[in-house]
């Protein structure tokens, strides 16, 4: 997909071809400086997206080591587009040259139109976040947060601003995954709504509208899946291999959910079903033994290097943790 930034004029009309209201043109027109908070595995990938998309994006976090592995892996996704021949050798350029970064969020926040939150999922801390922003930014900036799963309405209650937060949960690896859950909090209002799924459109994703329950949709779903899994590994039923073969080949699924708790990060899932747990009230989303067990460990699956799988080895082969090859079929309490 190639993207071209169009002058003013053009903009306007291919809005109003859209059919468009006239406020939603100009918001959008003016959505130019993005900044994105936390450059972890979803920061990364919703700098790249912007950035290919012609917006002007600055990616923060507190540690200066993250932003060097986010510009470097950005690098080496735009190489992958390069080489299926979706990009040009100028497309990337453009690209990078859009992407700056920064540790100090009050350097380049005041300028932003909209900043989208990504950073680690833990309640407190993002509300210590959107205090900040509330205060930094400017009074027409609409903030965003990429949580999986903490309420949004709680997460805008902490600014005066509520009926501009928004949730905009894209999907891992978020450059190829085309959903945006957009969730909208109990006072988001339904402008900000419209734009952030416009801009979604004009990003090339497919948004769609959920409210702000526990986990949305997509979590709601996904998590209780993978939290299954575990427990069938934990209570001997199959091996990590065998769980996975089942679901992928069984249910067509393109990775099994232990694969996938491994991509995703086992603290992000253990962090979810907590919120499942407490948001529901409901046992049924009690997160495994194993699960917890494995946090608690560091073995946090893909970007620690082993989870249910050894990603030591580097090649693209799916090998087993050394616990979970153990025994025959590869189970383990
Ligand atoms: P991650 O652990 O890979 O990255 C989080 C980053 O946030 C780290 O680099 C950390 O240094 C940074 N950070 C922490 N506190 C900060 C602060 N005060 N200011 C700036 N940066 C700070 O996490 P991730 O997987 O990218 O997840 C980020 C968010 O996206 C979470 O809310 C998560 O639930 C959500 N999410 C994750 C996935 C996924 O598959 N990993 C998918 C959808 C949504």
């Amino acid at each position: 997909m190639t993207f071209v930034i169009l002058p003013k004029s053009f903009e306007i009309i291919i809005c109003l071809y859209l059919n468009l209201p006239p406020y939603l043109c100009e918001k959008l027109i003016a959505m130019k400086e993005i900044c994105i908070i936390g450059a972890g595995t979803m920061g990364n990938g919703i700098a790249h997206v912007f950035a290919q998309c012609g917006f002007s994006s600055t990616l923060i976090d507190i540690r200066p080591e993250a932003l060097e592995k986010a510009l470097a892996t950005i690098e080496k996704n735009l190489n992958r587009q390069l080489k299926k021949e979706l990009i040009t050798e100028e497309e990337k350029a453009a690209t990078l040259a859009r992407i700056r970064t920064t540790t100090r969020m009050e350097e380049a926040v005041p300028e932003a139109d909209l900043v989208i939150e990504a950073a680690s999922e833990n309640v407190s801390l993002k509300l210590d976040i959107f205090k900040k922003l509330d205060a930094l930014c400017k009074p027409s900036a609409t903030l965003a947060s990429n949580t999986s799963s903490i309420s949004i309405t709680r997460i805008a209650a902490a600014t005066q601003r509520s009926e501009q937060v928004i949730g905009m949960h894209f999907m891992n690896p978020v450059p190829v995954m085309r959903l945006v859950e957009i969730i909208r909090g109990y006072s988001t209002s339904e402008k900000v709504s419209m734009e952030i799924m416009e801009l979604s459109r004009k990003l090339g994703k497919v948004p769609v509208e959920v409210n702000d329950y526990p986990g949305f949709v997509a979590n709601r779903i996904l998590m209780p899946m993978i939290n299954e899994a575990i427990f069938s590994l934990f209570e001997g039923v199959a091996g990590v291999t065998e769980i996975d073969t089942v679901m992928r080949l069984g249910m067509a699924n393109p990775m099994g959910p232990l694969q996938l708790a491994d991509f995703i990060g086992l603290d992000v899932c253990l962090s979810i079903l907590k919120v499942l747990h407490e948001g529901f009230a409901d046992p049924k989303y009690r997160p495994c033994p194993l699960l917890v067990n494995m946090v608690e460990a560091g073995h946090l699956g893909r970007k620690s290097g082993v989870g249910f799988y050894d990603y030591r080895h580097g090649g693209k082969e799916l090998i087993p943790a050394e616990r979970f090859a153990k025994s025959l079929g590869g189970t383990s309490r």
